[in-house]
């Protein structure tokens, strides 16, 4: 129990997304023999810094962008660990814009609004001390946000800005659950109301810092189709490409792939039901991600905020990169739920032009655009949606399977973090607690 380390001990790991990298990189420091198993052709998953195509330099993410202050697990990895620096970004957090009467209106205090009319619940909601698996939990869970708005009659600001909240749980009101909204509002403030990060030089520098003491102990293009197990190995199985392995016999696995790409892996013998259901029925949000590169940064305007949740078809809006030099700049717009294929109807229509028209508001018609990169999430194969959310359909109990063990075999990835479901920073808690489970049930081999 007190000796942690791992040598003689092997394990697979599939998927290289912060979650797999953080369990890799734990595992091998303790000493553990690991392979890691890869589907696409680079490492880090929904983190993807992206600078070709873009002028002066510049880069931005195209999938995970902002760390927050309280995610105290990713900023002493990425400071202490792996010797990054993380810039303070967004001073002043996130404004609120909808459109009324065929106006733009700007209101920051929609936000504290919604946690006011929230707060009747939260009282109940705070009892379960964050426990699932309560009756409370239930009764909460099988609500959807727009059920809970019209029984409390909301006005169309709240529900302006409950629409808002696609650009951060990636579901519309009527497709997500109260708890998960309750439980978000519960531990922090309106969004982005506390500091925020980014690393400089981009986020995928944290992926890459974890996977250089791995080498080549990380094969791309290795999809794992299959994992048995019996009580003394585990085999993984990879989809046979040039270079690969084809089949791995490791004392253990880690699953750090997202849940609809673990439920298409053949598992001998099956999982459980209930944890094969709570993978299985998990919904992933809709989430394009668009960065604008203009050749100037006209939304930089003293006293005014940088970032802005909006109830718009181009979702939620934020400076990009605002600590890169250059006098061009990078827009970040997050659209989720069905504000993806709103702005990919834009798109479709009117050319990136239709999203800077959609930014007239911020005084976009002054600026010209250098550059555009678009990414549909839900379009990626080893994605499948931006990250889970919880919809009224999904049973709360179920949400423990995700992050149980089964046997040999250990789970991680966002979608398995309690605290911190659908941050950078819960899919690296969670690959440090897989590696743990590893020590905890190595130790007894
Ligand atoms: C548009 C967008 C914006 C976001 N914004 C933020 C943000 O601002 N802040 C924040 O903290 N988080 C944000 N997130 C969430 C964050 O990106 C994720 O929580 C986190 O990166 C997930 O890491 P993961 O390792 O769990 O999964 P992933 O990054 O998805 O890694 C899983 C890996 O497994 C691979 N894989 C899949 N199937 C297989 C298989 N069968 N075999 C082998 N490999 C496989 C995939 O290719 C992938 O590389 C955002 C996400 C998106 C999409």
């Amino acid at each position: 129990m007190f000796d942690q380390s791992l040598g003689g001990v092997s394990v697979a790991v599939a998927g290289a997304g912060l979650a797999g990298l953080a369990a890799a990189h734990d595992l091998y420091r303790r000493g553990a023999e690991v392979t890691v198993f890869e589907a696409r052709d680079r490492i880090g998953g929904r983190v993807w810094t992206v600078g070709d195509g873009f002028e002066q330099g510049q880069h931005g993410e195209a999938g995970a962008d902002l760390v927050n202050e309280d995610q105290a697990t990713i900023r002493r990895l990425a400071t202490s660990e792996l010797q990054l620096s993380l810039v303070p970004i967004l001073e002043g957090g996130f404004d609120f814009v909808r459109r009324h009467a065929g106006q733009i209106a700007i209101d920051r205090s929609l936000w504290q609004r919604l946690i006011d009319a929230l707060q009747p619940l939260m009282h109940t909601y705070r009892l379960t001390e964050g426990r699932w698996d309560s009756p409370i939990a239930a009764s909460i869970g099988r609500h959807s946000v727009a059920e809970w708005l019209n029984a409390i009659h909301a006005g169309e600001e709240l529900r302006a800005v409950a629409r808002g909240m696609r650009g951060l749980f990636l579901a519309d009101p009527d497709a997500l659950s109260l708890l998960p909204v309750l439980e978000e509002f519960a531990d922090a403030g309106a969004p982005g109301i506390d500091r925020m990060y980014r690393v400089q030089g981009g986020n995928l520098r944290i992926a890459e810092r974890l996977a250089a003491p791995l080498g080549d102990r990380v094969h791309l293009q290795s999809p794992v189709v299959a994992v048995s197990q019996d009580a003394h190995q585990v085999r993984v199985k990879v989809h046979a490409t040039r270079g690969s392995l084809g089949e791995v016999i490791a004392d253990f696995a880690v699953v750090a792939v997202p849940a609809p790409l673990a439920s298409a892996i053949e598992w001998t013998p099956r999982l459980p039901d209930g944890q094969h259901e709570a993978i299985r029925s998990l919904k992933y949000g809709f989430a394009t991600k668009t960065l604008l590169q203009f050749d100037r940064r006209f939304w930089q305007v003293p006293g005014r905020a940088r970032a802005y949740g909006t109830d718009l078809a181009i979702g939620a809006v934020w400076d990009g990169n605002e600590e890169q030099p250059g006098d061009a700049g990078i827009l970040a717009l997050l659209a989720g739920g069905s504000t993806s294929n709103a702005t990919e109807a834009l798109v479709a229509r009117g050319g990136p032009e239709a999203l800077v028209a959609d930014l007239g508001w911020l005084g976009a018609s002054e600026a010209r655009v250098l550059a555009v990169k678009r990414v549909r999430w839900e379009d990626d194969p080893w994605a499948r949606g931006g990250y889970a959310y919880f919809d009224p359909a999904y049973p709360p109990e179920a949400r423990q399977w995700l992050a149980k063990p089964c046997g040999r075999v250990l789970f991680a990835g966002e979608h398995t973090s309690m605290r911190w479901q659908g941050y950078m920073n819960g899919a690296i808690e969670s690959g440090l607690r897989a590696a743990a489970e590893v020590a905890a049930l190595g130790g007894s081999r």
